[in-house]
């Protein structure tokens, strides 16, 4: 094994440390307190899981904590009241509806209707557009976890070869825009592409965003590579339930030159960059210098 494994969940900590301390300037110098309020609709097992590890992190990070808890038939005007009476919630700086919401329901709808400022999923169309056109947005949690990641591996990211397999609205789509405005050259891979192991040869940053446990092998990898894998893959080997990514592991980490590992990557990072997001949004709506807690002091870049 070659690779430098790039740690995730120490590196997540660090970010979580840094909101915390910005926080704590916050609150002693002006008096305020960053609050985010998640709503969750239904009993979905997992998204019962993401809400409670949000809401103890937050409350670890020293900002207010607003759950709301709604059941699975509840109205979709019933949501929509909710939104708005947050919307307008001064307490309220960040704003997160977990998806998936039940089917009755129009998650496009329900995001349109969340105040662009305390968007800080990053999905709201106007976030979108501020993003794809380089100018101050929210930016969804995921990529900007990967991109602090390729920051700490590999400092300026001028001129690389990224390539993006998957083109979701939550990961694929804004990690290449990230990643353009680094000045990297970006190729999004997808379902329809042809000779993907190719394409991903290419890549001095391979990220991989499928959902399809360890597809992209060691022999896709150019060496030296930098790997981010996002894939999160319960599979059942060797008589136990296991977390892999989309990367096979093992493989990739004979070739690359640095690589997330699955668990302990980029998933401890999304709820750092949810933290992360709702500070900035705080700091914004009182017209307050924004903390950049994605970069360590003394980092690279
Ligand atoms: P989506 O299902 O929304 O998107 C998957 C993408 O992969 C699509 O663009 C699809 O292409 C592409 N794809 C599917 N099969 C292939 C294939 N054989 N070859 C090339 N491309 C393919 O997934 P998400 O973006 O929401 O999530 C991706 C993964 O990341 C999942 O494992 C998810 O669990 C994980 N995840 C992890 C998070 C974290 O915090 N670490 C957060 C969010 C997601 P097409 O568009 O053509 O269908």
């Amino acid at each position: 094994m070659g690779a430098r494994i790039i740690d995730g969940r120490g590196f997540a900590a660090g970010v979580r440390a840094r909101v915390a301390e910005a926080v704590g300037r916050l609150r002693s110098g002006h008096g305020l307190v960053p609050g985010l309020a998640v709503v969750l609709v239904g009993e979905d097992p997992a998204s019962q899981v993401y809400v409670r590890n949000k809401a103890v992190q937050t409350r670890e990070a020293g900002m207010a904590s607003f759950e709301h808890r709604l059941a699975a038939e509840t109205p979709q005007a019933a949501l929509l009241a909710l939104v708005a009476r947050l919307n307008a919630d001064p307490a309220v700086h960040g704003i997160l509806v977990q998806l998936p919401l039940p089917a009755h329901m129009d998650a496009g709808a329900v995001i349109a209707a969340i105040d662009p400022r305390k968007d800080v999923d990053g999905f709201h169309a106007l976030n979108v557009g501020l993003l794809g056109t380089g100018q101050k947005a929210l930016v969804p949690c995921t990529p900007s976890g990967c991109l602090m990641l390729l920051r700490e591996t590999l400092g300026d990211l001028s001129g690389l070869e990224a390539v993006v397999v998957g083109r979701s609205n939550i990961v694929g789509k804004p990690m290449a825009q990230l990643l353009l405005a680094e000045n990297c050259t970006v190729t999004i891979a997808h379902s329809r592409t042809r000779e993907l192991a190719a394409v991903c040869r290419r890549a001095d940053i391979l990220v991989a965003a499928v959902g399809r446990a360890r597809m992209i092998r060691g022999e896709w990898i150019k060496p030296g590579a930098t790997v981010i894998d996002v894939g999160i893959n319960r599979i059942e080997e060797e008589g136990r339930s296991r977390l892999v990514g989309d990367v096979d592991f093992a493989g990739a980490a004979q070739v690359a030159g640095a690589i997330t590992p699955v668990p302990g990557g980029v998933g401890p990072m999304t709820i750092a960059c949810l933290l992360a997001n709702t500070l900035v949004a705080c700091c914004r709506a009182h017209g307050l210098p924004e903390p950049d807690p994605g970069r360590a002091e003394g980092a690279a870049a």
